[in-house]
């Protein structure tokens, strides 16, 4: 995984393209406890152009993950983006490694879910709205709450 800037130097404005498939655990992205279903899939291209270094990244992979909502695991599909221009001086070689873990870790959802439509759990009985209606009835709850908020502020 290595891409030389020389070759990139010696040749402004051609953009040269790279293709890596590493496991997760090649750009440490596992050290957390994340488990990868396949792969990382990671395309980058760069173009030396105007004394910059510009970089373009994409990565794919999946995970075992859990949703936020109904607690079911799932796998999470990820795709990130990663699109910067690095000065020239300032760059001795380009982090690979360094890059990938940016776009999987702007990419990771902070509360993943199975769906965008997921229902949940019923939060009186527990039951996983999206495969069953259990029938309680959440909004008389609300009701009862705010009446019962009102007579401890009265
Ligand atoms: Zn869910
Ligand atoms: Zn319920």
């Amino acid at each position: 995984m290595q891409i030389s800037l020389e070759t990139l130097r010696n040749s402004p404005g051609k953009t040269f393209s790279y293709e890596f498939t590493q496991e997760a655990a090649v750009f440490d992205l596992t050290e957390d406890g994340a488990c990868f279903d396949r792969p990382v899939e990671v395309r980058l291209e760069a173009v030396f152009r105007d004394g910059k270094f510009h970089v373009f990244g994409s990565m794919r992979t999946g995970l075992v993950s859990e949703c936020s909502r109904c607690l079911q695991p799932f796998i999470l599909h990820l795709e990130g983006q990663w699109e910067d221009d690095l000065p020239a001086e300032a760059v001795q070689e380009l982090d690979v490694i360094g890059l990938v873990r940016e776009m999987y870790y702007t990419t990771l959802p902070l509360k993943p879910l199975c769906t965008e439509v997921c229902k949940g759990l019923c939060s009186i009985c527990g039951a996983d709205r999206n495969h069953e209606d259990c029938g309680c009835d959440l909004e008389h709850v609300n009701d009862r709450l705010s009446e019962f908020k009102k007579l401890l502020l009265e």
